[in-house]
Formats: C-alpha cells, sequence, structure tokens
C-alpha cells in the first residue's frame, strides 16, 4: 500500500518510529492526486507551497504529536488566511480572508500539513455537490456518480486517498450523507462543541463542523484536534473535551441501541434496509440490546429544516452586497443597482432560491405562520430525542435514504434532491451528534450506517462505531480507482 492509503493513526506510528517523515506522506499524497484528480476534481485549490513548507518544518523538529505532519485537506467554507475562501461561489472566488478560522488555526499550531480547499455546494447547499459554481465532483467508487454534497469534495478527496483526512460543515447532512455516499467516516458533533469562528454561516443555528476519515480512530483524533470552548464563537460550549481515544473500545455489551421505524419508511431503498437491517444483527450478535422505537415527529423535520435554514440563510447572505467584500458589479450606475446585480450575478440558482424562501417566510405577515410554526416544530422534534435517549445509549439509522446517485439524476428536481437529506436532518434540528460509518454495500457503492448520540456523547457514538468497525470488514475497502 501507498502511504496516501494509510489511516493517520497508521501514519503517525510511522512517524514516530521515524520510519518516514511527514514529506514523505505528501509526495505520496501528491502523487495521488497527480494520477486521480483529473477524474474525482475534489480540489477547488492546492496549496502545495504551504503544504511542503510545513512538512518540511514538522520533520526538521521530528515532533509528531497529535496530527502533526498527516497531509489533510478543508472543506472551502473554512476561512484560510491569505488563500483563498469561495464557498465554491462566484461570489467569494477571489476572497481571501485575512484570518483564519479556528479549527484552522488550531491545525496550523499542531503543524498538520493542509494540502488546500475542497469543492462543495455552494455556500453548503446541495446534496450532491452540483450546485459547486466551479465544476461538480465525482464519487471514486463511480465516477459517473455524484459524491454527495455538500461537503462532496471533503469525502471524495478522502476516499480517493488524496489526503488522509478532512473537515468539512454540516448543517443538515452535509458531512454524513457525504461520508456515506464515498464510504467513509463522517462525523458532525454535538451544535457547540467545536467552534464555528471563521466558517463562512449557512445556518448557525444549525451548522457545525466535523471529519471526514478513513476510520473511527482517526474520527475520535481529529475530533480531539478541533473540539473546545472559543471566546470568538458564542455558541461554542464550555464543557470539558475528553480524550477521545479513550472510548475506543471494542465493547458493546449491554449498550441500549434505539431503532426509530419513521426512518425506514417510504423512500427507503429496500436494499439499503437491508444492509443496515444486517448491520444492526451484528451489533446484537456483539451483545447490545436492539429495540424498534419511534421518533414520531420524524417527518415534520425536513419541511421544518427548510423553513428555518433558508431563513437564516437569507440573513446571512445579506452581508455579500458588493461593498464589504466579494464580488462586486462595478459598471452599475447607482447603489441599489449594484447591489442588485452584484447578486444576480454572484449567487446561483440554489442559492438564490434559499434566498427568496427565507425572505418570504420571514416577511411580516408571514413570519408566525411560517418561521415561528417551524421553530415550535423543531422543539417537538428535539424532544421525540430527549425521550428517546432517556431509553438508549444510542439511536442507529441509515444514514441516507439510497446510495450515491448519479450526477444529474436529481439535479432538476429540487424536492428529490432535499429528499436525501431526510434521515440527517432532523440531527442537526436537535443538536445531537451523529456519525456515519460504512454499514454495508449494495451493487459495490457503500452504505451509511448512522449513530446518533446524546449531547455531548460522542464518545458513546465512538465506542459503537469502533466495535462494529473491528467486527466487520467495511471500513477500509478502497474503490478500484487509478493504481490500487
Ligand atoms: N442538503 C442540505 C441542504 O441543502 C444540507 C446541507 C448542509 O448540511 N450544509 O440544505
Amino acid at each position: 500500500m501507498e502511504l496516501c492509503q494509510l489511516t493517520a493513526h497508521e501514519l503517525k506510528d510511522k512517524l514516530v518510529q521515524k520510519e518516514i517523515t511527514a514529506t514523505d506522506i505528501l509526495d505520496s499524497c501528491l502523487q495521488r492526486v497527480a494520477q486521480v484528480e483529473t477524474q474525482v476534481k475534489a480540489f477547488v485549490t492546492l496549496t502545495e507551497e504551504s503544504a511542503r513548507e510545513t512538512a518540511r518544518a514538522v520533520d526538521e523538529k521530528g515532533d509528531y504529536r497529535g496530527l502533526a505532519g498527516i497531509t489533510c485537506a478543508l472543506k472551502d467554507n473554512l476561512c484560510t488566511k491569505g488563500i483563498r475562501t469561495t464557498c465554491s461561489s462566484r461570489m467569494l472566488e477571489n476572497f481571501v480572508p485575512p484570518y483564519d478560522a479556528t479549527v484552522v488555526r488550531k491545525m496550523k499550531d499542531e503543524q498538520a500539513v493542509i494540502l488546500g480547499k475542497l469543492n462543495m455546494d455552494e455556500f453548503a447547499m446541495g446534496s450532491s455537490t452540483e450546485n459547486s459554481a466551479f465544476f461538480p465532483t465525482s464519487n471514486p467508487w463511480d465516477l459517473e456518480r455524484v459524491p454527495g454534497g455538500s461537503s462532496g469534495g471533503s469525502a471524495a478527496a478522502v476516499a480517493a486517498d488524496e489526503v488522509i483526512y478532512a473537515l468539512g460543515s454540516d448543517t443538515g447532512g452535509s458531512i454524513r450523507q457525504p461520508a456515506a455516499f464515498c464510504g467513509v467516516v463522517g462525523m458532525k458533533p454535538t451544535y457547540g462543541r467545536v467552534s464555528r469562528y471563521g466558517l463562512v454561516a449557512f445556518a448557525s443555528s444549525l451548522d457545525q463542523i466535523g471529519s471526514l476519515t478513513k476510520d473511527v480512530t482517526d474520527c475520535a483524533l481529529v475530533l480531539n484536534l478541533i473540539s473546545g470552548y472559543d471566546k470568538m464563537d458564542s455558541t461554542s460550549v464550555n464543557a470539558e473535551v475528553p480524550d477521545y481515544t479513550r472510548f475506543l473500545v471494542p465493547d458493546i455489551k449491554g449498550f441500549k441501541i434505539g431503532v426509530p421505524r419513521e426512518y425506514f419508511q417510504a423512500g427507503v431503498d429496500e436494499r439499503v434496509k437491508e444492509v443496515i437491517k444486517q448491520a444492526l444483527l451484528k451489533m446484537e450478535d456483539l451483545g447490545a440490546m436492539v429495540e424498534e422505537t419511534s421518533l414520531p415527529h420524524t417527518e415534520y423535520a425536513l419541511p421544518a429544516y427548510y423553513i428555518i435554514a433558508p431563513a437564516e440563510a437569507s440573513s446571512n447572505l445579506a452581508r455579500f452586497d458588493g461593498v464589504r467584500y466579494g464580488l462586486r458589479d462595478t459598471e452599475a450606475e447607482n447603489i441599489i443597482e449594484m447591489f442588485a446585480s452584484t447578486r444576480a450575478r454572484g449567487f446561483g440558482p440554489e442559492v438564490k432560491r434559499r434566498i427568496m424562501l427565507g425572505t418570504y417566510a420571514l416577511s411580516s405577515g408571514y413570519y408566525d405562520a411560517y418561521y415561528l410554526k417551524a421553530l415550535k416544530v423543531r422543539r417537538l422534534v428535539k424532544e421525540d430525542f430527549d425521550r428517546a435517549f432517556a431509553r438508549y445509549d444510542v439511536l442507529a439509522v441509515p444514514t441516507t435514504p439510497t446510495v450515491a446517485f448519479k450526477i444529474h439524476e436529481k439535479s432538476d428536481n429540487v424536492l428529490s434532491m432535499y429528499m436525501s437529506d431526510i434521515a440527517t436532518i432532523p440531527i442537526n434540528l436537535a443538536g445531537v451528534p451523529a456519525l456515519s460509518i460504512p454499514g454495508g454495500f449494495v451493487d459495490g457503492l457503500p452504505v451509511g450506517l448512522q449513530l446518533i448520540g446524546k449531547p455531548f456523547a460522542e464518545g458513546t457514538i465512538l465506542r459503537v462505531a469502533y466495535t462494529f468497525e473491528q467486527n466487520t470488514d467495511y471500513v477500509g475497502r478502497k474503490p478500484k480507482l487509478g493504481v490500487n
């Protein structure tokens, strides 16, 4: 196996043993990028030079603590000082932030080797990465299929072994859904666990940064790195961050796993259901108690999300007006025209749709009927989870109703695209943590098993996921892409 195909913890062992250097890892990843990137198209920006400098500096110091010296990349909505941060939008095509997001600063402090910025749906709105204003990314398992979205570049880059791990953001499923489609491990932490400072806001009450990794151990390592209170984010929570690797124990005897039946209803592919059923039988074999349960308000989560998320987006995206930063139409005759034409040119169709939806839902006369109502529904969805977690340690459901779909298959059908997040959106509304792990395969395509936990119980999720990983062989399977 090439170095780029290994996990962060395997590489870390080799670094510590002085068998390899950070530069070796970077070289291997760069070679892989040269082989497969024209097919996968995961990167918006490559930062080879600065990655080389960091790798050289780590090797000189020879101190490989944490994730030092491991090659990784970032979704392009995380602000990087001096490196453009586009959100895959024409609006920010040439935007170079003057500061680093808190998670980026943490990675730099640890001397992570950041190889670049990854493609996404414009402003993180979408489920296929087809909404990127630049180009679509392909799924490494089948280049004619989408990698999922909106963190499609992050999932594809990890699945294709172009980088060892990546960061993404998840507002309604954007880490877990692409992780499921690309056969990698994706974690959306509890709302407030990770600072959002420097993450370009989509829907602030739902957005959370998380990881895309090749296995569960790497997920724990990245969570260790990015978690924690930050005074720059008033919604980050000042709670102790455990060492998440302590939860990597292959034992779930006596664990109570709830399986909400609403996640297996109409629209879920029978083959996906079967894979999840088998995964649950495995958990039972391993000594867990698996029981059907109900989250009765599940069906209202998607409609509530498509009021709340666009409402917040319409407000967050008001800042892109051609005045402050980003694109400006310099030909407009007056300022009102300048606002309008800048936004008309800078935003793609899905972003415009969200802004219109959100502005409508917030307008006077409709505010109570739509926005306020949606907030009440959100509370009911959250209470479903509270009740379930009084009984269960984790909940287990499919991450997505289907395996990765074909490029263009849903791009003209907005509602069917929205439906692909039906199993991930309730989790964001409730603010709880969840992880997607490869749970099996259908016709050679990965299926995601989603494990949902109590607030701040990422450790419990990791333990269940780790036990499953250690007792199955789905994690670590590689797509037949390029030279394997
Ligand atoms: N697909 C969902 C949406 O389009 C979720 C996106 C996300 O999590 N960023 O809003």
